[in-house]
């Protein structure tokens, strides 16, 4: 599952291919003929990311929804056009690039009625310079699950992934397990604060990165991470305990985040 860095970043990506060109729209594998064929020929006016829903704006205020899922995939490609490679239900193609989106979990044309739909649902994202972080605290506040929970559910706040989860929570000493209404104002700026701070170093670097002035890491896994995935902890040097969190694993170290 791509964590919300991922989605920022191919947002901004495709709007420096795709804004205010006329893209040539196409369903290689089928499933998206009808859509593809309203959006062909129309200009792309703006793209966007909200948590980990893609948003394609086009003129005539209809939109492309795209979210990827467990299971789907972007390709960006320079042009000439290569064959599809696997399932594409979506092919966009600009002046310059290509994008093919496989096996998403939702592709869809929204009008603007069903987008505030969606985006009202969608808890503030952290990426996002207009999002109300007050909305998010307001939620967390009134909850008695933990904030471990809490963090991954996209109505409360959008764009912390699972890896994110637990190198949040031991950067700021919170146990997962702590009731979002035991978490002070101050505590939730902080996290808040972090959060930002680490979700944007993973747009810029393109890779999750949470241990502080460290280059990515070489090779196929590039995150630099304190206990995600450690066995022991680098401030105690304690053992980290795992657990499983809504069927996700995360981890934490008793020592350092106390409840
Ligand atoms: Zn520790």
């Amino acid at each position: 599952m791509p964590e919300g860095h991922t989605i920022h970043r191919a947002a901004r990506d495709h709007r420096k291919i795709f804004k205010n060109k006329v893209l040539n729209v196409s369903s290689p594998q089928g499933r998206f003929e009808d859509g593809a064929a309203w959006l062909d020929g129309r200009c792309c006016e703006e793209v966007e990311a909200f948590g980990k829903h893609l948003i394609y704006r086009f003129e005539g205020e209809q939109a492309l929804h795209v979210h990827l899922g467990l299971f789907g995939r972007i390709r960006k490609r320079p042009l000439p056009e290569p064959e599809p490679r696997g399932a594409v239900r979506v092919r966009l193609v600009g002046d310059t690039h290509l994008v093919d989106i496989n096996g998403p979990a939702a592709c869809e044309i929204l009008d603007p009625v069903q987008l505030a739909a969606l985006t009202g649902r969608i808890g503030p994202d952290v990426l996002r310079p207009d999002a109300d972080p007050d909305r998010a605290f307001a939620r967390i506040s009134r909850s008695r699950s933990g904030i471990g929970k809490l963090l991954m559910n996209q109505s409360v706040l959008a764009g912390i992934g699972n890896i994110y989860r637990t190198e949040i929570l031991w950067r700021q000493r919170l146990h997962p397990d702590l009731p979002g209404k035991d978490l002070t104002r101050e505590a939730f700026d902080r996290l808040w604060a972090d959060a930002v701070h680490l979700l944007e170093t993973g747009v810029k670097r393109n890779a999750i990165i949470t241990v502080d002035a460290a280059p990515p890491g070489r090779g196929r896994y590039r995150e630099r991470t304190n206990i995600f995935g450690k066995d022991t902890c680098p401030a105690c040097l304690g053992p980290v305990t795992r657990v499983e969190i809504d069927m996700r694993r995360a981890f934490f170290c008793p020592t350092c985040q106390p409840i």
